[in-house]
């Protein structure tokens, strides 16, 4: 499939922002922004200065007060025709997505698909919003729990889900009641801009979700302003932590989610066809450049080892990297020229380590491309816990296995990494498949399942290092990240009765 020029989108424009209902232009710093597979430069991205993001601010802030009294059910109306200009347009933005980040055209349809999900949630917001009511918690007294919006939240989104990481936030943000700006990727930005667009078109009023594109300037300008009520951020680990120490320090409301490495244990009794597919596209999928990607693989025994590593070696040399929009294709480039000189040190250093690279992607040349950032797939054998391949957050195509004795062993390796995003097990034994994910100290954890990203009904995030802050992204945990409970209690008193001074603590004792 061919990408298709989006309307306004093309080479030779300077993607600006999307503040109150509209286009704005910025000839103020600008980005270049590639399609990794060619090495060519597609667009220039503006870099918004901090007058930019206030103005944004300054939009959100004053459409609020009418949005947050617009009845929960039209907010759903909007969701409602959102959802359905997404499916409509679905080509149009998610070639682009695929042509900025680099992956095939069927995975960016996929995370595209998962985030339309969450607008889906989003249309149920009237049922979501429903408060508690207490009838004559005292004579004559009612008290009831609602749930009132914060005010102008912002989001800070990474390159690798441009689609679906900003619909993680901005949907359920908004249906609650909120005004948004969001700092999108400046390596991808094309998708969240043609996303607010839409969203104009379904009927949302200007200055409700606007996009900011930019660097630290921008960042730092949303942590700062007191007018932002709170901040959801998902990045890598040293970004995150200091967003969430930042925006705490300033007031706000933070959720952070960071980096990963999750790991795969492969027991002795799985059924290895299964596990190794499963590892296959759970680890090479969108060239590795997944928070829930897997990345190393603990096999529970030499025999294990040896057959996941041959079956491996055999999956790998049938997979074909190239451009995103030939579907033919199963992995595409990396994203940028720096982040493939990253990942490629990375298997240069694991190497150096001493570990064993059983297949190679480092001379991958791919024709007709051959200004692309690809990368072939890596895939190390006895990789041990002390060397930086297996520490770091790699962010590419490469897999490490790593051998254990006992599933006791492979869970204590998960349980001292600095990250706690995902994990999974393959086994048929069902008792350590429980033991395992009732006690392995991991947000997200899949039995047989080797991307356990949760529906959109249920909230997303990992442990230790992978998230700062206590509520989990989307479903359930965005409620209450983006409202805040108000518990009102009240007296009508009832035939005129007038009460005396009461000098006690009510009660009703
Ligand atoms: P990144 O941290 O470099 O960038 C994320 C956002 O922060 C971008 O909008 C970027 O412009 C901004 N940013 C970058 N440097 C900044 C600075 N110094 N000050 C202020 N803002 C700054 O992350 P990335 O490379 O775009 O994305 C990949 C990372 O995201 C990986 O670590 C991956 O694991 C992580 N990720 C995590 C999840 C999750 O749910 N836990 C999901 C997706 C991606």
């Amino acid at each position: 499939m061919n990408a298709t020029p989006a309307k306004n989108i093309n080479a030779k424009n300077t993607i600006g922002h999307y503040i109150n209902g509209a286009d704005v232009a910025d000839a103020g710093r600008s980005m270049p922004v590639t399609n990794p597979a060619t090495g060519a430069v597609v667009r220039q991205v503006a870099m918004g200065s901090r007058a930019t993001v206030e103005s944004a601010i300054a939009a959100a802030e004053a459409a609020f007060p009418a949005w947050r009294n617009t009845p929960p059910a039209k907010r759903a109306q909007v969701m409602f025709r959102y959802k359905q200009l997404l499916e409509e347009n679905a080509e149009e933005i998610v070639s682009l997505l695929s042509e900025e980040h680099g992956k095939v055209y069927d995975d960016a349809l996929g995370e595209f698909n998962r985030g339309i999900e969450v607008v889906e949630y989003a249309c149920g917001i009237p049922e979501l919003l429903k408060g508690e009511f207490s009838k004559n918690a005292g004579p004559n007294i009612d008290s009831w729990s609602e749930h009132q919006p914060l005010g102008v939240v912002a989001g800070i989104t990474p390159f690798n889900f441009p689609a679906m990481v900003p619909m993680w936030m901005f949907p359920m943000a908004i249906a609650c009641g909120n005004t948004f700006v969001l700092k999108p990727s400046e390596k991808d930005p094309s998708a969240p801009l043609m996303l607010a667009r839409y969203l104009s078109e379904a009927g949302l009023p200007d200055g409700v979700f606007n996009v900011v594109n930019g660097d630290k300037e921008a960042v730092d300008t949303l942590l700062e302003d007191k007018r932002v009520q709170a901040v959801s951020f998902v990045g890598s680990t040293a970004i995150a932590e200091y967003i969430y120490a930042t925006g705490s320090r300033n007031g706000k409301r933070v959720q952070a989610l960071g980096g990963a490495k999750n790991h795969a244990v492969v027991m002795p009794d799985a059924d290895i066809d299964n596990a190794v597919n499963a590892l296959t596209g759970a680890a090479y999928g969108s060239c590795g450049e997944r928070c829930m990607a897997i990345s190393v693989a603990v096999c529970i025994g030499d025999e294990t080892a040896d057959a996941v590593v041959g079956k491996l070696k055999e999956r790998l040399a049938d997979l074909k990297v190239g451009n995103g929009n030939d579907p033919s294709n199963h992995m595409g480039p990396l994203v940028t020229s720096e982040h493939h000189a990253k990942v490629r040190g990375y298997v240069d250093l694991g190497v150096e380590e001493g570990a064993d690279l059983v297949v190679d992607g480092r001379d991958l040349v791919v024709e007709g491309h051959e200004n692309g950032f690809f990368l072939g797939p890596c895939l190390f054998d006895n990789v041990t816990s002390d060397m930086r391949i297996y520490q770091e957050e790699i962010f590419g195509p490469v897999l490490c296995i790593v051998r254990a004795d006992s599933e006791e062993q492979a869970m204590q390796l998960i349980d001292d990494h600095e990250y706690g995003n995902g994990t999974c097990i393959f086994t048929r034994d069902g008792e350590a498949a429980r033991y395992f994910a009732d006690n392995i100290k991991v947000g997200m954890v899949g039995i047989n399942v080797p991307l356990p990203v949760p529906v959109a009904y249920h909230s997303f995030g990992g442990w230790k290092r992978s998230l700062f802050g206590d509520l989990y992204a989307y479903g359930p945990d965005s409620v209450r990240f983006y409202t805040r409970r108000k518990t009102i209690t009240q007296r009508w008193p009832a035939g005129g009765v007038r009460e005396k001074a009461q000098f006690s603590f009510p009660s009703n004792a």
